[in-house]
C-alpha cells in the first residue's frame, strides 16, 4: 500500500550531493518545482562543497558572459596560431629518433 502524498513529502529522503550536481542546471535557470528548490536549497544549507561548487559554477557562467564581450581576436592572430599548431602537430615527437633502432 502506497503512503498518502503528505507523509511521503514529510520523509522524502534530503538530496545528496549527486543530485545537487544533476539538478543545478535547472536551478540556475530557475527552474526547478518548488518543493525541490526548496530541499535544493536545504541541501546547500548544510553542505559546504555544494555551496562552493553553486558558487564556482556561477564565476564561470560570468566569465563566460564577460568573454563574449569580447571582441574577436584580430584575423592575423588566429591565422599564426593555427600556423604555429600546425607545424607542431605535425612535427615528429623530440624523441623519435631516440626510439627509431634503424
Ligand atoms: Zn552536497
Amino acid at each position: 500500500m502506497k503512503a498518502p502524498a503528505f507523509l511521503r513529502r514529510l520523509f522524502r529522503p534530503p538530496l545528496s550531493c549527486e543530485d545537487v550536481n544533476r539538478f543545478i542546471v535547472a536551478y540556475l535557470d530557475d527552474a526547478l518545482p518548488d518543493r525541490l528548490r526548496a530541499r535544493f536549497e536545504a541541501h546547500l544549507a548544510h553542505c559546504a562543497n555544494c555551496s562552493a561548487y553553486l558558487a564556482q559554477y556561477r564565476h564561470t557562467i560570468a566569465l563566460v558572459r564577460e568573454a563574449e564581450q569580447l571582441p574577436p581576436p584580430p584575423a592575423e592572430l588566429a591565422d599564426l596560431t593555427l600556423a604555429f599548431l600546425q607545424r607542431h602537430l605535425d612535427a615528429p615527437p623530440p624523441d623519435a629518433d631516440a626510439a627509431d633502432p634503424s
